[in-house]
């Protein structure tokens, strides 16, 4: 029998911290496998950032409302995914909520001002991303549209650091990125333990920073969350989560986790859900197979999908 040893590695990509647990063969295949885990959130940032000028998204910002640009079958791929996640939520997970997202600097604690959100506001609309998928081409049917992928990408990348270790052979282990994380199997024959985060912890300890605990095996689930970049002007939270309908921070939930399959779903599901609130949030989870959420409102109340539930309530 060939031993193994579990590799452990945290560091940051996308800017973001990520960890990686897995259990790896003994010797120099778990470090090979580290450094391609990097390299692979390297790659993924570097085609899909908005920050970075060279990436494909970059690109298309750039010039996809005057002329169609061809871009890589990958990121048609999760344009397809995200715009798909646009229709099943009726419009609340939009990636073109960066027409006026894009104005808000958390760090500078900045927010556009109303005359600015007004000017933005029409450019936002999933259904200006026209899609060629056999030219591959995409184009902008509006002026102004600003794609960001920070509500679907790391769930992504996290889906792609899963299978790039499946594909090494690799049966048990957990990758995170931000809110978003995803189980390969159970830990060595337990479930594996996720918490949901307090998002109103004010100390940082252990005793108050997590609210639940959820035994999970070989699946993904992701938090979105209003304690994640924010800033506080007056009595009112300055969040990353923006209504496509308003361009402004959604009110009503301070945590939203969906659990499902894979992390990319789970992460765009969970931005989604967010923006719903809490009752058309979990009527969309409830009509969704093999998917389940946690929220917490804004009156720190806890509600859970059906599938979550005591059976014997
Ligand atoms: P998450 O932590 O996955 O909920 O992602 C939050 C990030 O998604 C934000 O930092 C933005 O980059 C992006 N985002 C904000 N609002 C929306 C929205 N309505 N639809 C899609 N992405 C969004
Ligand atoms: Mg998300």
């Amino acid at each position: 029998m060939s031993s193994t040893v579990w590799m452990d590695v945290e560091w940051e990509a996308m800017t973001t911290p990520v960890s990686a647990k897995f259990l790896a063969p003994m010797g120099q295949e778990g470090q090979r496998l580290v450094t391609r885990l990097k390299a692979e959130f390297e790659r993924i940032e570097a085609l899909m950032s908005s920050y970075r000028n060279s990436s494909e998204v970059s690109i298309l910002n750039q010039t996809a409302a005057q002329t169609p640009v061809a871009v890589s079958r990958e990121l048609i791929q999760l344009l397809l995914t995200a715009n798909e996640i646009s229709r099943i939520s009726a419009g609340a997970f939009d990636i073109t909520y960066a027409s006026v997202g894009r104005f808000y600097d958390y760090r500078k604690k900045q927010a556009p001002s109303e005359a600015q959100i007004d000017g933005a506001l029409p450019a936002i609309d999933y259904r200006h991303i026209r899609v060629d998928p056999q030219s591959r081409q995409i184009s902008y049917a509006h002026e102004g549209v600003y794609v960001d992928l920070g509500g679907i990408a790391k769930g992504y990348a996290v889906d792609r650091a899963v299978e790039l270790l499946k594909n090494a052979a690799v049966q048990q282990g957990i990758i995170s990125a931000g809110g978003d994380t995803r189980l390969l199997g159970d830990k060595s024959g337990s479930p594996w333990m996720v918490a949901i985060k307090n998002p109103r912890s004010v100390s940082g300890n252990a005793e108050d920073s997590n609210v639940a605990l959820l035994p999970l095996v070989d699946t993904a689930i992701s938090t979105s969350g209003d304690y994640e970049r924010y800033f506080v002007r007056g009595d009112e939270r300055i969040h990353h989560i923006i209504a496509p309908e308003t361009g402004k921070p959604v009110k009503g939930v301070q945590s939203v986790s969906v659990i499902g399959p894979e992390a990319t779903m789970t992460d765009g599901l969970s931005t989604a859900v967010f923006v719903m609130g809490r009752k058309k949030g979990l009527a969309m989870i409830e009509e969704l197979a093999g998917y389940e959420a946690v929220i917490i409102d804004d009156q720190r109340r806890m509600h859970f999908s059906s599938g979550l539930m005591n059976p014997e309530q």
